[in-house]
C-alpha cells in the first residue's frame, strides 16, 4: 500500500513537472534540439559581387545582406544552398551567352569563399554524406542550387558542366516563361500571356532525364502548376520545390497546391517552405496602399524602374519603405509554421522542409536573417514537434532526397 502510494505520487509528480515546463526550460530545450540536428536552407540568393570586399562572408558590414559565417553561427544555420540565379532574358544566342557567363561568375565566387578565402571555416558539399562529414568537423556547409534554366540556353552538355561545378538542385524556370517551360509569373511587362507552352516542353523533358542521369534534384519552385506536374511525372527520382508555400493556407501563384503537394510526396520529394512574406499570407490592404502612395509619390509604375533609379534616390525610397516595413510588419515565423503545419498535415512530417530565400526577397518577423534562425526551432517546439521530427524538417528530409538522387544517378548509365 504504502509502495503505491509512492509510485502513484512519484508519477504525479513526473506528470506536474511536464506539465510545468517553464518557458525558460522550453527555451533551454529548444535550444539544445536546435544545436544537435543540422539546419539546412535549401535557398539563399548570391549578388555577382558575391565573395568581393562589398559581400565578405565574414564581415557584415554596410552591405545588406542578411548571410554571413558570423550570423550562421550565431543563429546556428548550419548549412545554405547557395544559388546561382540568372534572371529570365531574351533568348537569343546573345542572351544566352550573357546568362552563362553570368551564372559562371556566381559558381566562381562560391568556390572562391570554400577553396580560396574561408576553407577553415565553409566547405561544399557535393554529396548528402558530405554534409554529415563537413558538419561533424564543425564547418559551415555550402551546397549549390541554381534558380532558372535560362544559362543552358537550349545546350544540355551544360548540365554536365554545372554537375561538376557542384550544382545538385535546378530549378528549370523563374519568373517569366523560358525554353523549358511556363512560368508561374508570367512577365507582364514582355506581354506574355499565361502559357506559353502549356507546360513543361521537349526540350524541358530531356532536361528532367539528364538531371536524374546526373543526380542533381529537379526543383519545380516557380514553375507553373501544369509544369510542375509534368516534372514531377517526368522524373523518375524524387522532386523538390526548394522554395515554396501552401496555396491550401494561401493562395499565390508561387505556392505549391494541394495536387502538387501530393504528386511531390509521391515520388518522394519534399517541399522547402519559405520564409517570404508576401507568399505566407494577404498582405494587409493598408499596407498595400501605402506602397502604392509610396511609389506613386517617387515616381515608380513597375519594379524595373528601380533598376534605373539614382542611388540617392534608391536610398530616400529605402529610407521611406523601411519605415513602412515598422508601421505595417511583415509575416512573422507564427504565419511560417502554420504552413509547415499545414504541409505536415497534408502529406506528413517526411516531405516537408524549410527555406528562407534571404537575400532574394525572403525573411520574416523573427527569421529576418541568419542570425534569428533559432526561432524557427523554437516555434516548432512550441507547436510540439519532437527532436525526431524538427531534424527531418530541419534537413533530413532534404538529405535522405539527395541522397535518393545520388543513389538513382548511380543506377542509371551516365
Ligand atoms: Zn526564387
Amino acid at each position: 500500500m504504502r509502495t503505491l502510494t509512492l509510485s502513484v505520487a512519484l508519477s504525479l509528480i513526473a506528470m506536474i513537472g511536464e506539465a510545468a515546463e517553464t518557458n525558460h526550460e522550453m527555451i533551454e530545450r529548444a535550444r539544445g534540439i536546435h544545436q544537435r540536428v543540422i539546419t539546412v536552407d535549401t535557398h539563399v540568393d548570391i549578388p555577382p559581387n558575391f565573395a568581393t570586399p562589398a559581400y565578405d562572408l565574414m564581415k557584415p558590414g554596410p552591405s545588406r545582406q542578411q548571410v554571413h559565417l558570423p550570423t550562421m553561427i550565431e543563429g546556428g544555420l548550419d548549412a545554405t544552398f547557395i544559388i546561382v540565379f540568372v534572371g529570365q532574358g531574351p533568348r537569343t544566342d546573345a542572351g544566352y551567352a550573357k546568362a552563362l557567363s553570368d551564372a559562371f561568375v556566381k559558381f566562381a565566387a562560391i568556390h572562391r569563399v570554400t577553396s580560396d578565402m574561408y576553407p577553415d571555416q565553409i566547405e561544399l558539399a557535393r554529396t548528402a554524406e558530405d554534409v554529415r562529414r563537413i558538419d561533424a568537423a564543425g564547418k559551415k556547409i555550402a551546397l549549390i542550387g541554381i534558380e532558372n534554366g535560362y544559362p543552358m540556353g537550349r545546350d544540355l552538355r551544360l548540365l554536365d558542366q554545372f554537375y561538376d561545378y557542384g550544382a545538385r538542385y535546378f530549378g528549370l524556370i523563374h519568373t517569366g516563361h523560358n525554353d523549358l517551360g511556363d512560368s508561374s509569373v508570367p512577365n507582364r511587362r514582355r506581354g506574355e500571356p499565361a502559357e506559353e507552352h502549356g507546360g513543361l516542353t521537349d526540350l524541358g523533358r530531356q532536361v528532367v532525364h539528364r538531371l536524374n542521369e546526373l543526380g542533381i534534384m529537379v526543383d519545380v519552385s516557380h514553375a507553373s502548376k501544369q509544369t510542375s506536374l509534368d516534372i514531377i511525372a517526368e522524373s523518375k527520382a524524387p522532386v523538390i520545390a526548394s522554395h515554396s508555400s501552401l496555396e491550401g493556407v494561401y493562395d499565390h501563384p508561387r505556392n505549391m497546391s494541394d495536387e502538387e503537394l501530393m504528386a511531390i510526396k509521391a515520388s518522394n520529394g519534399v517541399v522547402q517552405v519559405v520564409a517570404f512574406d508576401t507568399y505566407l499570407r494577404a498582405v494587409p490592404q493598408a499596407k498595400q496602399d501605402a506602397i502604392a502612395a509610396l511609389w506613386k509619390d517617387i515616381g515608380v509604375t513597375t519594379i524595373s524602374d528601380f533598376r534605373t533609379m539614382p542611388r540617392d534616390e534608391l536610398e530616400v525610397y529605402r529610407a521611406r519603405m523601411a519605415k513602412l516595413e515598422l508601421e505595417f510588419p511583415r509575416a512573422g515565423v507564427k504565419d511560417l509554421a502554420d504552413h509547415i503545419d499545414y504541409a505536415v498535415g497534408k502529406v506528413g512530417i517526411e516531405h516537408v522542409g524549410i527555406a528562407s530565400d534571404f537575400n532574394g526577397g525572403g525573411g520574416i518577423e523573427g527569421w529576418s536573417d541568419a542570425s534569428e534562425t533559432f526561432n524557427v526551432t523554437l516555434e516548432l517546439v512550441q507547436r510540439g514537434y519532437s527532436e525526431e521530427q524538427i531534424a527531418k524538417l530541419w534537413g533530413g528530409n532534404l538529405l535522405r532526397v539527395l541522397a535518393d538522387v545520388e543513389e538513382h544517378a548511380k543506377s542509371s548509365d551516365r
